[in-house]
């Protein structure tokens, strides 16, 4: 550890899917060394961070929390070729561990377990799968202090908010450890008098479920919980920049007695750890969240083998406060929207749309709101605001509101790269941004709230329509009628009314249009791991030429249908 100080991590994104993490001094980097003289104050407390951050890393480390291998059948695997990937603090820039830098062969050896796992997983009976579930959940609060700081050390988010999203986390293992239990079937009255029709729902088997770096925990437990539930075997790949949080929850899993191969972990290559996984045939589905850009490819790539894909993609959400909201429940909502995470959530509000009449009062509160933010190490007392998770994604903001600024754009706070250094950006309010600027059009995915004026509802809903993206928007209204017209007239998978957060494990989550397929958590996300068998049963002649009693009402008849209809399930 010490000798990784004043190390500094960047993963540099080349095309679509092609990732390369770099750890270069910050000697070499000119952006870095304006920020952090040897004698400015600023290095200071940089390094009192450090030592934050170093300590939680030896405590983590010391209590055997910090997985730095993948999970394949149960055992904990290094890479076969020996090749590793610096997993980085974003907040100091230091090395916390290396991890296996794993490609095609450990992820055929992931699938293989899964599959060998899937026999007798899914022959589990629903009662015995949910108690593993339920043992996993409680494992995991148990240790929700040690999982959020490993989160806050490898992601930047602010602890609190970590230890948040490590009870976000688990409430999809408990949600799903019930769901496990009602995966009902149908009876469906039948098109012939002599015919029974039936629905079976039966798990789909190995799943390769990819996740993005963002919700380290959430991301996984959303897709891995309904999956295990259903009787499905898991390949996880996470975001090779946060793979220790997904590595200690595996770790977990295996002392909630969930049996070896059920669950596997691999990182590194992500393009030959995605290949893999689509080119199998014993895979049969692919869950993924992510960038969009990747998620069309692996639609593309799941053809080939027609698999089963859902898809949770990037957003655009707009955020509509109308004149006649209240300001102050608008306020709370835009800031947990729009700043949750530094701004690096699929949900945040990307564009603020506010009511000609409301306008200079919003942005002045907006504004002063924003400027009381404390920014700094997720382990700082009061901080709300972490860093960005690397320098490409500061590099993007900066370019998105240089872009706005060239276009009339006004910065009313901040609009710069923070004077802490390293990747961490000023909560920024701008004013008079228009629908043809680029931050109007892409994921800013950082803290920049891009306020734009709009006169009638109409407009509003035009603008907020006018994106490729349909994943989460949010309106604010004290007309209960227009929030039913609006909420009904916007092309988008969910919509917070008078509420910035939308996310809970008991509701349905998931896009319309370029944000993707199918949706997580509540009970339509167990749909997602299920195919549904059709049964059509001729029951037995005696059955139907029995003067005695008709099906299913009782006699011999429906005893021998019973008989062979539970022979045929067993
Ligand atoms: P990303 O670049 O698409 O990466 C997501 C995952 O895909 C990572 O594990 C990544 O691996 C992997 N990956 C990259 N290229 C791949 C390929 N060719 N084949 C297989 N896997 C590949 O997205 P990100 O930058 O990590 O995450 C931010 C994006 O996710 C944003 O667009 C955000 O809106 C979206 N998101 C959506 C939701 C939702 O629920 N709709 C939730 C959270 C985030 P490596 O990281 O190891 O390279």
């Amino acid at each position: 550890m010490t000798l990784a100080v004043h190390m500094r991590c960047q993963r540099v994104r080349v095309g679509v899917g092609m990732a390369l993490r770099h750890c270069t001094g910050n000697f070499l980097s000119p952006r870095r060394s304006a920020y952090m003289t040897p004698h400015s104050s600023m290095s200071i407390f940089s390094r009192q961070m450090n030592m934050e951050a170093q300590s939680v890393a030896a405590h983590l480390n010391s209590s055997g929390f910090i997985r730095s291998q993948g999970l394949i059948g149960g055992k904990w695997t290094d890479a076969y070729d020996g090749k590793t990937i610096k997993v980085c603090n974003p907040a100091t820039g230091e090395v916390i561990t290396n991890v296996p830098c794993m490609g095609g062969k450990e992820t055929n050896d992931a699938i293989a377990s899964a599959y060998d796992a899937f026999v007798s997983w899914s022959k589990l009976t629903a009662a015995d799968r949910s108690k593993c579930l339920r043992k996993w959940y409680d494992l995991i609060l148990a240790h929700k202090e040690e999982l959020g700081q490993l989160m806050t050390l490898e992601q930047g988010k602010p602890l609190k908010e970590a230890i948040g999203e490590v009870s976000y986390g688990a409430s999809f293992i408990e949600f799903y450890a019930e769901e496990a239990k009602r995966v009902y079937g149908d009876i469906i009255p039948a098109t012939l008098p002599d015919r029974r029709l039936f629905v079976l729902k039966q798990p789909v088997g190995v799943v390769g479920a990819i996740t993005p770096w963002n919700f380290p925990l959430a991301m996984i437990t959303r897709k891995v919980a309904p999956a295990l539930a259903c009787g499905c075997t898991v390949v996880i790949k996470p975001s090779e920049l946060t793979p220790l949080t997904a590595l200690a929850a595996a770790d977990l899993s295996i002392q909630a007695g969930i049996p070896p191969g059920v669950l596997n972990v691999v990182m590194g290559n992500a393009v030959d750890i995605g290949d893999a996984l689509l080119a199998s045939q014993q895979v049969r589905k692919i869950t993924f969240t992510g960038s969009t850009a990747v998620g069309k490819k692996l639609m593309a790539g799941a053809a080939a083998t027609v698999k089963k894909v859902s898809l949770e993609l990037g957003g655009n959400a707009p955020c509509i406060i109308f004149d006649d909201a209240d300001l102050e429940v608008a306020l709370k909502g835009t800031l947990a929207t729009k700043f949750r995470n530094s701004g690096q959530t699929c949900v945040c509000a990307n564009r603020v749309l506010v009511q000609e009449g409301i306008y200079e009062k919003f942005a002045n509160a907006l504004s002063s709101a924003v400027q009381s933010m404390k920014v700094g190490d997720g382990f700082g007392e009061g901080v709300v605001q972490g860093p960005l998770i690397n320098d490409a994604a500061v590099q993007k903001v900066e370019s998105l509101v240089q872009d706005a600024i060239s276009k009339g754009a006004k910065v009313l706070v901040g609009g710069k790269r923070h004077g802490l250094g390293l990747t961490f950006y000023e909560p920024t309010v701008m004013a008079d941004v228009k629908g043809e600027m680029l931050i109007s059009r892409e994921e800013v995915f950082g803290p920049v709230a891009p306020i734009q004026k709009f006169k009638t509802e109409e407009e509003a809903i035009r603008l907020a329509n006018d994106t490729n993206a349909g994943l989460a928007a949010y309106i604010f209204t004290t007309n209960v009628q227009r929030s039913w017209r609006v909420t009904e007239a916007l092309e988008y998978g969910m919509v917070g009314v008078n509420e910035g957060l939308v996310s809970t494990e008991v509701a349905p989550f998931g896009g319309v249009k370029q944000s993707g397929l199918g949706r997580e958590g509540s009970k339509y996300g167990m749909d997602e791991f299920l195919e549904a068998k059709g049964l059509v049963q001729l029951p037995s002649p005696f059955a139907m030429t029995s003067s005695k009693s008709s099906f299913p009402c009782g006699g011999r008849g429906a005893s021998i249908f019973c008989v062979s209809l539970l022979l045929l399930l067993s």
